[in-house]
């Protein structure tokens, strides 16, 4: 039901006393590889919930792209559209000091070479799907590619992540288009005020049929040209907020598919974030359907 087309990386993460300078040289803790990547953290997240859920996506003939593969159907995604080959599978080079503060190398990889002919050759997944959700660690003229070949009645889910300013031909298809603040911020593209509704409101008039405005601890805003609302956040012990919004983006995407109106797959998705931000990690913290329903607050 949920086709998800984006990026696979596998991060590599190394704690060190201290950041290096050019030039220089530190030691640092025993690598810790995590499967990773926006496309494939929102895949794992939707199947963890139930989803019948399918990877577009494409990964190195090498360890790291048989680590990603393992983990999507360890979590019961469909991996038949995930492509091996062409570059090495992406990687995340993450070294993290003790303050918790980091700093990132990101090497696309085999996400660069997802083409928009390989997005045509998968139209068998994207007529499959009642929702596909996108985001932006691989070419744009891919992302552009799958709205051009969505069958009618699909629906179409964008977390533009890395942002980066949009065609009004991708814009045009979103329903609806899920920003956080920084990503609102990029896109928009000029001044910005305080309130989260005065950017929902500059979004939608870029052309989006709705809008969803995540908001960290404060929950989420979700705008159409009916007016917004907000959906309040549900209250947990914060432990790691990494890949919060891909499980957010990914339990809203199959809700939506499913039929749920936009406010309500809101408020799954506020609660799937939550439980998300409990557990450190990013795949390894979603929850599956009974750890949601336990979710104190819910
Ligand atoms: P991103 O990770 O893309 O910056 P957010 O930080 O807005 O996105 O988080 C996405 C979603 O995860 C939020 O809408 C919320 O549901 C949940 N979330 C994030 N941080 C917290 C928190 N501290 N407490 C409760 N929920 C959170």
């Amino acid at each position: 039901d949920v086709l998800v087309v984006g990026s696979a990386n596998a991060d590599l993460v190394v704690g060190v006393e201290r950041r290096p300078a050019a030039g220089e040289t530190v030691l640092g803790s025993d690598l810790v590889v995590h499967p990773g990547g926006k496309g494939a953290n929102q895949s794992v997240a939707a199947a963890r919930l139930g989803a019948r859920t399918a990877l577009l996506a494409r990964v190195g003939d090498d360890t790291h792209g048989r680590l990603l593969l393992d983990s999507q159907r360890r979590s019961g995604v469909d991996t038949t559209g995930v492509l091996v080959g062409g570059a090495p599978t992406g990687v995340a080079l993450i070294t993290v000091d003790p303050s918790g503060d980091n700093s990132i190398v990101v090497s696309p990889g085999a996400n660069g070479r997802l083409t928009p002919q390989d997005v045509r050759a998968a139209r068998g997944l994207l007529h499959g799907s009642r929702v596909v959700s996108a985001q932006l660690e691989i070419p744009l003229e891919s992302v552009v590619e799958v709205v051009r070949n969505l069958p009618d009645g699909t629906r179409f889910v964008l977390n533009p992540s890395p942002p980066r300013p949009l065609p009004a031909e991708l814009l045009a298809a979103c329903d609806p288009l899920v920003v956080n603040e920084h990503e609102a911020r990029v896109i928009v593209g000029g001044e910005l005020d305080d309130s989260p509704e005065e950017w929902a409101a500059a979004l939608l008039a870029l052309g989006p049929r709705s809008v969803v405005v995540t908001l960290g601890a404060q929950g989420a805003l979700v705008a159409t040209g009916d007016g917004t609302v907000r959906i309040p956040s549900v209250r947990v012990a914060a432990v790691d907020t990494t890949g919060a919004g891909d499980a957010f983006t990914a339990a809203l995407a199959w809700r939506l598919g499913a039929g749920a109106s936009l406010a309500d797959a809101a408020a799954y998705a506020v609660r799937v974030g939550a439980a998300a931000v409990t557990r450190v990690g990013a795949q390894e913290s979603y929850p599956t359907e009974e750890e949601l329903a336990s979710l104190a607050g819910s």
